[in-house]
């Protein structure tokens, strides 16, 4: 199979790295890729949210299958383009890949599918919210659209709630419309499934660590490391939210008509009532996905392949008994702003059985210099959580580039909650 995959990202080049082993695979087209994604297939310039420039990119390729990495080219409406000329493609059309762009949508979905979610109401006057919000006190407040991670604030106080209201309400066109929601509290975690507009197949749990800081400080960020399995639930238990969860958004979805053919995930919270979704995105998370592609033990061309075709059989995937962790190696001033341009040594000391995978990295006169926030996730994959995270931080001391930051506690939750 021709496969061209979109996106420059960690993300990307771990599904590269999984799609390049795959027996099936005869090409690999990378759109436009990183130096990372060049080891494992061809790298071409392509905007990747153009649906015309992907259309035709794929059609001159002769492509069996195109993968989309990242929301933007979803959003786009690339997949639509690519449905209109019969090229399969894993990642849904836009209009169910709002779930994502759209925190309103999702509620919607969710109340229809009778997913459980926290309590929430929509409102489009400031006053309004704010007058609501300092009723409640300990509220989150969420712009309606894509705020590039500012979209979200959560206020344990009636001053905070007045606070976050009016923060959102100045982030402009995304702040015209918010979500304002309970509170919750407990363990969070990702559950990804992939799906093939009505049936799907779970992934294991996992964790993102979103705040810069160790002990989970500072800033947030695209996520500073992730690990699976998340142990926080049983296989039963997991089975039990993709029944609840999973298996009514993607019934509800099919309904409207707009099947989502893709990843569905699910950003969850364990409460002490059971758990309950916070998001959804409509498509790998980043580090998420790559400790997911070292974790499943199959190959991953054939799953992504009957997902866009509609051809799924559920089913329990193989996945290594132990466990993977990826650390994210950050540049200096992330996420503020990271600076650019440092000399990256050191990566050919890494054993090739801990990928590295490269994200915010460009390539310089044949060496490799930082080119983003997130440079790289560095990962490992052991038979237990304790010896995986030990070897990925053995990694991520030999990679150097001046200011380069990361935490040392990527898995500690998981750790802890085995004794
Ligand atoms: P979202 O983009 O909706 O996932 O929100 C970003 C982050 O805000 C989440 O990853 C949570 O850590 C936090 N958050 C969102 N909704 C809630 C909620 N209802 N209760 C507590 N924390 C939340």
């Amino acid at each position: 199979m021709k496969v061209l995959l979109l996106g420059s990202g960690g993300r990307e080049h771990a599904l590269a790295w999984k799609l390049a082993q795959s027996p099936r695979l005869s090409r690999l087209i990378c759109g436009p890729g990183n130096p990372g994604t060049a080891r494992w297939g061809t790298n071409v310039p392509l905007q990747a949210d153009s649906p015309e420039a992907v259309v035709s990119l794929a059609r001159r390729e002769g492509v069996d299958l195109v993968v989309v990495g990242p929301e933007a080219p979803l959003v786009a409406g690339v997949a639509d383009a690519l449905a209109q000329v019969d090229i399969p493609c894993f990642g849904p059309v836009a209009a169910a890949a709002r779930i994502e762009g759209s925190k309103a949508f999702a509620k919607e979905i969710m109340a229809e599918a009778g997913v459980p979610t926290a309590a929430f109401r929509v409102f489009t006057d400031a006053a309004e919210a704010e007058a609501y919000a300092v009723q409640q006190g300990r509220i989150v407040v969420k712009a309606d659209g894509l705020a590039a991670g500012k979209g979200v604030i959560v206020a344990p106080d009636a001053q905070a709630a007045r606070d976050a209201v009016r923060a959102v309400a100045a982030l402009g066109q995304v702040g015209q419309r918010m979500v304002l929601e309970e509170l919750l509290e407990g363990e969070e975690v990702s559950l990804m499934a992939l799906c093939d507009g009505e049936r799907y197949v779970l992934l294991p749990l996992s964790q993102d660590h979103k705040r810069v800081g160790e002990g989970d400080t500072g800033p947030n960020t695209g996520g500073m490391g992730a690990y699976c399995p998340a142990p926080f639930l049983t296989a039963e238990e997991l089975a039990r939210v993709g029944e609840q969860v999973i298996a009514p958004t993607l019934a509800v979805l099919r309904k409207r008509g707009t099947p989502l053919r893709g990843v569905l995930y699910a950003g969850l919270m364990l409460t002490a009532s059971g758990p309950k979704v916070l998001e959804f995105n409509a498509r790998f998370g980043d580090p998420e996905a790559q400790v997911l592609m070292m974790q499943l033990d199959e190959d991953v061309l054939p799953l992504l392949d009957a997902c866009a075709k509609g051809t799924l059989e559920p089913r329990t995937l193989a996945q290594h008994p132990g466990a993977s962790v990826g650390v994210v190696l950050a540049a200096e001033g992330y996420p503020e702003a990271p600076k650019k341009g440092q000399r990256i040594e050191g990566l050919e000391a890494i054993p090739f059985n801990a990928p590295v995978f490269l994200a915010g990295v460009a390539k310089q006169d044949k060496a490799l210099v930082t080119a983003g926030g997130r440079v790289m996730t560095v990962c490992a994959r052991a038979d237990d959580l304790a010896k995986a995270r030990e070897r990925a931080l053995a990694s991520a001391e030999l990679v150097r580039f001046e200011g380069k930051h990361f935490r040392r506690d990527i898995g500690a939750r998981g750790l802890r909650a085995r004794p």
